[in-house]
């Protein structure tokens, strides 16, 4: 079968979702592979590049299977073809009309964002890998507004201290943030209500501060709303460490709702002037009061609130790397033979889980999936 690589469309996207060096990957599993002329501009790689890899430049959207990074547009549909496979980040449970127009088109739609949170889909988890870019790429934001040193230094012409940095939520984006920001000499402390991340956060540099309210356990790998007691809690923790860091970076997430509100008006307020937020959550709603989703703002008290969505954008090269293994991995478990056709076996949960739509049919959402 033939597998188009196409170039993205959506505003500020850089990434693509095959690389040459993935494209090769694609190849060995039997495929054939086109390239839509200037998919991977953004991100650093040409063309010649991929001819070199092995694909054909040209026409992409009339392959059996489209690759694409995010969910094709109204137009974008209209370019696949009945019984084609389009496969990229399609947020299921947030955009029923595409899955509609999906259906419609009778296509099959995989969406890399719904690979369950199993150890054997690891390999797959293109929300994890593009979190862990995010988190690192905040705090290069971070640091390159505050214009200051994160580390502490001793010189000759005096003393400077080093950034205090807090990160709201210790999954894998405030995990990668915690590394960058301690790697640059700051002083790092985390929050999150799964007390099992301290020692994570402890091997990164961070110090684990604590909200003492007991949570309920997560089931299936996600983190659960927390209880008002704790947020009155956390409040607390938020107001007092705001008043003391330089750099804010929150990431706190809930699948399925809007981000919970950690730092309102009041504790951005109390934050001394040249501080930085950067609100990773800006896209779901925001972690802040007064992040404006896509833009940095600054507050009257001279502290600048980044909302930026495109931070994995950032770094298109990498993201696109990644991105493209993650999806050849997916594509692999799905050719079991090696021998370039794709298919589908909805026996096997992940292969289930990430099927939106079979052949015009709505197959969202699958059934749960325990954690193992
Ligand atoms: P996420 O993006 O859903 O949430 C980010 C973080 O926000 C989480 O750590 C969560 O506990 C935290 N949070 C939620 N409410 C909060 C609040 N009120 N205040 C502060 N923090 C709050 O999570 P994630 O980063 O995708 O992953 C979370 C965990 O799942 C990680 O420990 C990760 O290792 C694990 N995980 C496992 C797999 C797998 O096994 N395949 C894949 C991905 C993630």
């Amino acid at each position: 079968q033939l597998i188009g690589v196409v170039a993205e469309s959506a505003s500020g996207e850089t990434r693509v979702a095959a690389t040459p060096a993935t494209v090769r990957l694609l190849l060995k599993l039997g495929y054939r592979a086109v390239v839509e002329p200037g998919a991977g501009e953004a991100s650093g790689f040409d063309d010649h590049a991929y001819a070199e890899a092995g694909a054909e430049i040209g026409e992409a959207w009339n392959a059996d299977v489209v690759l694409k990074v995010n969910a094709p547009s109204p137009t974008e549909i209209r370019r696949l073809r009945k019984g084609t496979t389009v496969v990229g980040l399609l947020a299921p449970a947030q955009n029923p009309e595409l899955l509609e127009k999906l259906s419609a088109a009778g296509v099959t739609a995989l969406a890399l964002d719904a690979v369950p949170r199993i150890s054997r889909a690891q390999s797959m988890d293109v929300l994890s890998s593009m979190a862990n870019i995010a988190g690192y790429r905040a705090v290069i934001e971070a640091a390159h507004v505050f214009g200051r040193f994160f580390t502490g230094q001793v010189t000759a012409a005096g003393k400077v201290p080093p950034a205090k940095v807090l990160v709201a939520g210790a999954g894998v984006a405030g995990l990668a943030a915690i590394g960058a920001a301690s790697s640059l000499g700051a002083v790092v402390r985390a929050t999150d209500p799964r007390p099992e991340v301290a020692d994570q956060v402890k091997s990164l540099g961070g110090e684990y501060l604590p909200v003492d309210v007991a949570q309920e356990a997560s089931t299936d790998g996600y983190a659960k709303a927390t209880s008002v007691d704790y947020d009155r809690a956390a409040a607390e923790l938020y107001h007092e460490q705001a008043q003391d860091v330089d750099i804010v970076i929150t990431t706190a997430l809930i699948p399925g709702r809007p981000a919970p509100r950690l730092l309102t008006a009041a504790d951005v307020a109390a934050m001394k002037p040249g501080s930085v937020i950067v609100d990773m959550a800006a896209a779901m709603g925001g972690n802040v009061e007064g992040t404006v989703p896509g833009r940095a703002v600054v507050t009257g008290n001279g502290v600048t609130i980044i909302g930026y969505t495109d931070l994995a954008s950032r770094l298109p090269a990498q993201a696109s790397q990644l991105f493209g293994t993650n999806l050849v991995n997916l594509i692999k478990l799905l050719t079991p033979e090696k021998d370039g056709r794709l298919t589908v076996d909805f026996d096997d949960v992940v292969q289930r889980a990430v099927t939106v739509v079979r052949t015009g049919e709505v197959t969202w959402p699958p059934p749960p999936v325990a954690v193992s």
